[in-house]
This record gives structure tokens, C-alpha cells and sequence, in this order.
């Protein structure tokens, strides 16, 4: 069974705002802000840390916050004066509010925190 119940669409989001449980211990860095591992081919996102570690590492990246097991973050959207969860939007909807948040279209989004397992 999966972790999350919407899929990942790659967009990025999560990694824009925060750094993963896994890399904040391995390099005691703070959990706000843009992960410096993160980058980006065309509109998919892409870890760094995740291409150069072992298996084990891999594992433990699965274990800790479900990489590549749904879609992990916890933030809430507005449009309208209606709120969406960031997580169960569409792929499409996801790329597009990374998109902006790059270009500096929009600020950061109503933004808790990711889910931790719940
Ligand atoms: S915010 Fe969600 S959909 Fe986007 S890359 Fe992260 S886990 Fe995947
Ligand atoms: S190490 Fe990878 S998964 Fe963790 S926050 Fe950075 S880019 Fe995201």
C-alpha cells in the first residue's frame, strides 16, 4: 500500500520549502527553506543527494518520508477563497504553482509543514 494516497507529480514543491528529515541529519542543517540538492530538468524535480547515495541510504529516504511513494507535503492553497490540499491537486496544477513560485509569480503557499506519518 502507499504511503500517501496522491501520487507525486515530481513538481518539486516539498523541496522548495523545506528540507527532508534525511538531509537535515546528515548535514545538521535547518528544516526551512529550499534544498540546495534539489534541481530541476524542464519542469521534473530532481534530488541530487538521492543520485549519489547507496541503497541503504535510498532506504532510508523511503523509510523516513515515502521518496517516490506519493506525494508527502502538507500545505493548503488558496484560489478563490476556496482551499485546496497541495497534495491532492492535479499534476498539472502542481507543475504550474512551481512554476510560478520560480519565476516569483506567487509567494510561498499556506505552508505547515510535511506530513509526518499520521
Ligand atoms: S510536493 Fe508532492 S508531488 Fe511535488 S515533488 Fe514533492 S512529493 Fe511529489
Ligand atoms: S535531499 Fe532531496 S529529497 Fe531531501 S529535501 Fe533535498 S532535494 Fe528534497
Amino acid at each position: 500500500m502507499k504511503k500517501y494516497p496522491y501520487s507525486c507529480s515530481r513538481c518539486g514543491m516539498y523541496c522548495l520549502m523545506e528540507r527532508c528529515p534525511v538531509i537535515m541529519n546528515l548535514f545538521n542543517i535547518k528544516k526551512k527553506g529550499k534544498c540546495s540538492k534539489l534541481y530541476f530538468i524542464g519542469d521534473k524535480a530532481n534530488c541530487s543527494l538521492w543520485d549519489m547515495v547507496d541503497e541503504d541510504k535510498r532506504e532510508e529516504m523511503k523509510e523516513v518520508f515515502g521518496i517516490g511513494d506519493g506525494c508527502c507535503i502538507k500545505a493548503r492553497v488558496y484560489k478563490n477563497g476556496i482551499e485546496y490540499n497541495f497534495a491532492a491537486l492535479s499534476s498539472e496544477m502542481k507543475i504550474r504553482a512551481v512554476q510560478q513560485v520560480r519565476e516569483n509569480k506567487i509567494g510561498v503557499i499556506n505552508h505547515e509543514s510535511f506530513n509526518e506519518e499520521e
